[in-house]
């Protein structure tokens, strides 16, 4: 187990591209033994956001302090503190700050990556496994 607060877990420069005073701190990961979940806390300065991106597993988010907006093909959609977000599969997405003061969230993401949809073999008999027909 682990019980820890979180100015004790290291803050970390989000890198990828298109990140702009963005920074994270993994409270709760793969390091710690968890297997299925993995809960970071992003850390945005006033004007910064992470990258528009998108990929194959979900956001769970919860808004804790500041400012901001989920930036989307839509349209950006402001939150407040104690907002929660879900960011579907697939979604575009980024977190900007519009506030003048620091803005915080937490981010709940599965840890194993999903298993991509696998394509249907359309020869039943390409696997030797069909018997029927
Ligand atoms: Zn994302």
């Amino acid at each position: 187990m682990k019980l820890e607060h979180y100015t004790n877990v290291p803050l970390e420069d989000v890198v990828m591209e298109g990140a702009k005073g963005a920074k994270i701190r993994w409270l709760i990961a793969r390091k710690d033994g968890a297997p299925n979940f993995a809960t970071r806390m992003f850390e945005v300065d006033p004007g910064g956001h992470t990258p528009f991106h998108s990929h194959s597993w979900e956001h769970q988010n919860y808004i804790l302090e500041g400012e901001g907006a989920l930036v989307t093909e839509n349209g950006d959609k402001p939150f407040k503190p104690g907002d929660v977000i879900f960011v579907p599969p697939l979604m575009k997405h980024s977190y900007k700050n519009t506030g003048d003061s620091l803005m915080r969230f937490l981010c709940i993401i599965p840890i194993e990556q999903p298993t991509p949809v696998k394509k249907k073999n359309v020869n039943p008999f390409a696997k030797g496994v069909a018997n029927n027909c």
